[in-house]
């Protein structure tokens, strides 16, 4: 505690203005967005600079205090939760968009920045920033890139840690490195950048981003397909993909998910009889070219004469999306507490798993509601609380996570697809990975971080 009180003192007079003890303010500072995860943080620092970061690091961990970086606090793992109390040093003023190398097909951004901004700023070059998490308002880049952040354009696209070029990052001992840059090839010595993809702010806190943009799409296409029920909708997809056609989105859900969602937003949607649904978006250089794949997707799906809704504008467009970025929200609502997985399995896996776990959800008395990117493999099991009495919920919750992972991996998956493991999977790491590959994670961590001072209780 006396170390912790020296720290906060030393650094307010080096970083005056940017140290926040006020216990309502840091209050905001002491959850994500993971359900039930509550830990206040002795500070938090607003650093505006790599120099800022540095001094934090370097001074906290002379003096044995763990720092844990947060970007906007949009995590679902509570990876930006100080669950071993210090510092919460936040990235939310270091948000500026650098540079739209139009030339070079490269943003430079910092890490505070709101992905859906550098979006917006690309796409005034024409560019596009393909990674699109359902939380692209409110989440930052660094957050992204800490946890490899994927999107429903992962299908066509790919995830964040495709699109980063080069970052300037922050060692635990104030040391400032910068590695890669603008070019989209790399041989030069280890893939630093690679490692501290998706390390969860538990190696090093990255102070610059360079991110790869592509030419953005002339014309796009969305459109909702239905289908009598799941196993029918995942079926199509794997007809799609066979059939060699690849939309910028494969999305699916379940009717409930329509039906909470149409709900919560009191809007009717379309469609919304239909046992399960697909949100496809196609691109194209034209519209007549767009219509064309338009064509070729129903004809893969089996599906002529069905009732295919196709936003045909702006606000039709954004409706749809509307709704598929707020079924979590709609499943709050109809129940509070609900424990949401994110389980990926090999795209062809897809309908083996949710039947099985669905069949045992059911035995179990269970709601459960699914959906997510059947593109990539990568499903959101929501299963509700609804009126179970908590004990038994809390109690239930680690044999049901296990069994949920035990399908995924049977089938080839892993426990989480991009959502990460935080410190609500950090026990099941186990049964994804084994001994001898988590060893080596320590070894790295141990490199980085020989003292544990970086956000302490992540993933191990
Ligand atoms: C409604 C909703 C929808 C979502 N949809 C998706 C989705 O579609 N796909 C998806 O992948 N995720 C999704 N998420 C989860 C979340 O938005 C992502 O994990 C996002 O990348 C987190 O970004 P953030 O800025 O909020 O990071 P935070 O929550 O602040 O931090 C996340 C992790 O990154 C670390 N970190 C943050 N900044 C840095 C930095 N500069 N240097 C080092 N480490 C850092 C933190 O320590 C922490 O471990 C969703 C969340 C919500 C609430």
């Amino acid at each position: 505690m006396k170390q912790i009180a020296a720290v906060i003192e030393m650094l307010q007079k080096i970083l005056p203005g940017q140290v926040v003890i006020d216990p309502d303010v840091l209050e905001s500072y002491a959850r994500d967005e993971t359900i039930d995860l509550v830990a206040l943080p002795d500070c938090v620092v607003r650093a505006q600079s790599a120099q800022d970061v540095a001094v934090v690091l370097k001074i906290c961990n002379e003096h044995d205090v763990p720092v844990t970086p947060r970007g906007a606090g949009t995590g679902v793992t509570g990876g930006a939760v100080a669950v071993a109390g210090g510092i919460v040093l936040s990235m939310e003023k270091l948000n500026r968009i650098l540079e739209i190398d139009a030339r070079n097909l490269i943003a430079v951004v910092e890490p505070g920045a709101i992905t859906a901004d550098i979006q917006k700023a690309a796409k005034q070059h024409q560019l596009l920033y393909p990674p699109d998490p359902a939380s692209l308002d409110t989440c930052s880049i660094g957050g992204n890139v800490a946890e490899n952040a994927g999107g429903p354009r992962a299908v066509k696209y790919g995830i964040t840690g495709h699109y980063v070029t080069g970052l300037e990052f922050v060692l635990v001992d104030g040391s400032i490195i910068a590695s890669g840059g603008k070019y989209v090839k790399n041989a030069t010595g280890y893939n630093i950048c690679g490692i501290l993809t998706g390390s969860e702010g538990t190696l090093a806190v990255i102070t610059k981003i360079y991110l790869r943009l592509v030419p953005a799409p002339a014309c796009s296409v969305d459109l909702l397909l239905p289908f009598v029920d799941l196993d029918a909708a995942v079926a199509a997809v794997s007809s799609l993909l066979q059939n060699g056609i690849i939309p910028a989105t494969i999305e699916f859900m379940e009717q409930d998910a329509i039906r909470f969602v149409a709900a919560h937003l009191g809007q009717g949607m379309p469609c919304a009889d239909a046992g399960a649904h697909l949100l496809l978006q196609v691109e194209g250089s034209t519209h007549p070219a767009c219509h064309e794949t338009l064509e070729a997707i129903v004809a893969a799906c089996g599906i002529d004469g069905a009732d295919v809704f196709v936003a045909q504008t702006a606000l039709q467009q954004e409706r749809l999306w509307k709704g598929r970025r707020s079924i979590r929200e709609a499943l709050r609502e109809e129940s509070p507490v609900l424990l949401a997985e994110d389980c990926v399995v090999p795209r062809g896996e897809i309908a083996e798993f949710l039947k099985h776990l669905k069949e045992y959800l059911r035995t179990r008395s269970l709601r459960s509601v699914m959906f997510g990117h059947a593109g990539d493999g990568n499903v959101h099991i929501d299963v509700l609380k609804d009126s179970m009495p908590t004990d038994q919920w809390k109690a239930m919750l680690p044999e049901l996570k296990r069994e949920i992972y035990r399908q995924a991996i049977a089938l080839g998956g892993t426990i989480t697809g991009e959502h990460g493991i935080g410190c609500i999977r950090r026990e099941y790491l186990g049964m994804a990975k084994s001994p001898e590959e988590i060893e080596l994670y320590r070894r790295i961590k141990h490199a980085f971080d020989p003292r544990g001072m970086l956000n302490p209780g992540k993933i191990f």
